[in-house]
């Protein structure tokens, strides 16, 4: 057995701490997971309504293209359908960025702390991945501005930041696209772009008909509550589009998700409850870190990155044991830091009792 070349060394994914295995760990019934920037809420009941009708197609594939859910987006977004590509999950459009765009030698600009996946697709495709520290765990653009070379093809912007939910402006943005040179991808990963309140956050959608090195990235996974399903999507310039079908897998997006999507999308106030839940959630838990003088970032997504001042593995743990499962920030580069995502109001309270208790403070 002979691996491509590019793939020694690099790590398997390990993702978050499964609930139904620590359930049986700790033999606890009641274990919450908030590690995942899943939402607390489910998905929208209209969804398992609209999947019954698919039976009949179990033994057929999906259509690749996904034609309903195309032009249904398409007209939530204003954009025309053909700038729409849809994945098993965003994670597959990272995945066929990187192969439609890198060849061995050529550099990816990206964060230095990201989410990670920018970095291994790069690697896999031989690239090489040069990472520009964040700013106060803010994308540093004008770093990253200097950091592109003429072997540069792609810079990776992930707006808000995973894991630190901060975000980059507008008018940040256009400063920086005004000096990236004409033929360097910018991709836009807005994973959680529907949580965002600020108004200054760019509207990279509409920026795309005079900005054609645009991709934009979304995801069924998060405020639409379909993580399982895995459905995600990139939206860019016709002649982009046409590359990435080029490797894409024929029949990519099964035929459930796009199904499951497309009931998602037609239920805006379930997302809009969701969106004022964790905005709420947010500021309950901000507020009682704030209490307690505990630094946190400042997060306009469904996740808070929070200092415990302690090593963040003995936090993890200790909460671990009480069932709560939270994302260590020594995983992702910060070592005394943990990641929470925003649960449903009594998710929130549980996690800062047991939070208050493992670092010893009152509530
Ligand atoms: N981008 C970011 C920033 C993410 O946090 C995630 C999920 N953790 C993804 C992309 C991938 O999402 P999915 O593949 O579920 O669409």
């Amino acid at each position: 057995m002979k691996p491509k070349r590019t793939l020694v060394g690099l790590p398997v994914y390990q993702p978050g701490k499964p609930l139904e295995e620590v359930k049986r760990e700790l033999g606890l019934s009641e274990v919450i997971k908030l590690a995942s920037n899943e939402n607390p809420f489910g998905c929208s009941p209209k969804v398992w309504e609209s999947l019954k009708e698919e039976e009949s197609f179990t033994a057929m594939y999906p259509e690749g293209l996904a034609p309903e859910l195309r032009e249904e987006l398409a007209g939530h977004l204003g954009v025309a359908p053909s700038k729409l590509i849809f994945g098993n999950g965003s994670d597959e459009v990272v995945q066929m960025i990187a192969r439609t765009f890198m060849e061995p030698g050529d550099e990816a600009v990206m964060a230095d702390i990201t989410f990670p996946r920018y970095k291994t697709q790069t690697v896999i495709e031989g690239g090489t991945p040069v990472e520009v520290p964040l700013k106060n765990g803010v994308h540093d653009l004008k770093g990253m501005a200097r950091a592109i070379t003429e072997r540069t093809r792609i810079v990776w912007i992930c707006n808000p930041n995973n894991p630190t939910g901060t975000i980059i402006r507008r008018e940040e943005l256009e400063s920086f696209l005004a000096e990236v040179p004409e033929d360097v991808l910018v991709v836009m990963d807005e994973a959680y772009h529907e949580y965002v309140d600020d108004p200054s956050y760019p509207d990279t959608v509409s920026l795309l008909d005079r900005d054609p090195r645009l991709i934009v990235l979304r995801t069924f996974s998060k405020i639409y509550g379909l993580a399982a399903f895995r459905i995600g999507y990139g939206v860019a310039a016709e002649a982009v589009v046409t590359e990435l079908n080029k490797v894409r897998e024929p029949f990519n997006a099964n035929r459930l998700a796009q199904r499951a999507a497309l009931a998602a999308l037609g239920d805006q106030d379930f997302v809009r409850r969701c969106f004022e839940a964790n905005r709420d959630g947010m500021k309950q838990i901000q507020s009682q870190l704030d209490e307690w003088g505990l630094p946190h970032f400042p997060s306009q997504g469904n996740f808070l990155l929070l200092d415990t001042g302690r090593p963040a593995e003995e936090v993890f743990q200790c909460l671990l044991r009480k069932g709560v499962i939270v994302r260590s920030g020594a995983a992702l580069g910060y070592p005394t830091h943990l990641r929470v995502t925003i649960g449903n109001e009594k998710q929130n309270e549980r996690f800062l009792d047991e939070l208050a208790q493992c670092l010893g403070k009152r509530r």
